[in-house]
């Protein structure tokens, strides 16, 4: 098998637009479990773990870009102005796989348990993607994520990073599993709270096909008093009404549903002790 190894972005694109039979690999800790298992055998790897530009994040005026490349490891360590994504960053797996696996790899893999995808939708987060060919572009990350383990990555383009305008206000991530660590999600949310404090974004994982949003849970929430308990049980309520969980061996559908319910009013009811 040969591994094309670039040194800039630019030769990435360029080696991922004349060779499109070379799968980009980053940390290698989805990739290489296909490959082990012979679900994929690729001709060629286009190794991204030597791009610089991807291993880099800056926050500037307001906009926050974390590029592909960033290690769990790192955006835990690094990124702890923005807790639902450095809680969900340390929920991964175990440090070996934290110290390799990358946010991009996350979004291109796009399990609907990937740990990254709920904080970065509840951010209202965009992707950003750039081929050799068409240049840059930023996509809704709900545009991103068409299925389970499906994007609209076009073939010649690579993940770059994400994008969100920073939030000042509380916001938390929580994963549900079989136990503490090492463990995929058997559901997950966050919860983020709006500068105005009118409102919340919640986003849902493990639950549908893709990350979802649970988009009348939160216009039913706005400028609404969330330390009422009716409020919070009928957001727990519209919530768990918005999942389109599967039964697994993971869990049922109906834990959670269950389970997104809790979480749900217990987000808010947390978001509303963070004001007082
Ligand atoms: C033991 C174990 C435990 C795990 N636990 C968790 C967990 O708790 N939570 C969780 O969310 N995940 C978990 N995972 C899955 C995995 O670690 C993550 O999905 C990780 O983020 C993948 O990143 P990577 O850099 O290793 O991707 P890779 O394996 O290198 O690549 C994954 C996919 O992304 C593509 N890709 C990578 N980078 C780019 C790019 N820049 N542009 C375009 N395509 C790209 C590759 O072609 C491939 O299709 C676990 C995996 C293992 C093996």
């Amino acid at each position: 098998m040969d591994v094309l190894t670039p040194y800039s972005l630019d030769e990435a694109l360029e080696v991922r637009f004349t060779h499109p039979e070379a799968t980009p690999v980053a940390g290698g800790t989805d990739l290489m479990v296909d490959l082990n298992a012979r679900r994929l055998q690729p001709t060629a790897l286009l190794d991204l773990s030597h791009v610089d530009e991807l291993g880099t994040w800056q926050k500037e005026s307001g906009t926050v870009f974390v590029g592909a490349g960033m290690t769990f490891a790192r955006i835990a360590r690094e990124l702890t102005e923005f807790p639902p994504l450095a809680d969900a960053a340390r929920s991964v797996a175990s440090p070996q796989i934290r110290n390799r696996a990358t946010i991009g790899g996350n979004l291109a893999t796009a399990s609907p348990a990937g740990d990254s995808i709920p904080a970065l939708a509840a951010y209202d987060a965009d992707v950003v993607v750039a081929s050799s060919k068409t240049g840059m572009r930023r996509v809704p990350l709900g545009e991103f994520l068409v299925g389970p383990k499906r994007t609209s990555l076009a073939p010649d383009e690579l993940i770059v990073g994400v994008e969100w305008q920073s939030v000042t206000r509380p916001g938390s991530f929580v994963k549900i599993g079989r136990r503490n660590a090492m463990v995929i999600a058997v559901a997950s949310a966050c919860l983020q709270v709006d500068d105005e404090w009118h409102g919340v974004r919640l986003a849902l994982g493990s639950v549908g096909p893709t990350v979802l949003r649970a988009r009348h849970a939160e216009e039913f929430a706005e400028d609404l008093d969330w330390s009422d308990p009716a409020t919070l049980v009928e957001f727990g309520r519209l919530a768990a009404a918005e999942t389109q969980p599967i039964d697994d061996r993971r869990g049922s559908a109906a834990y959670r549903r269950h389970v997104v319910e809790v979480l749900a009013r217990r987000l808010l009811a947390q978001a509303e002790k963070a004001r007082c």
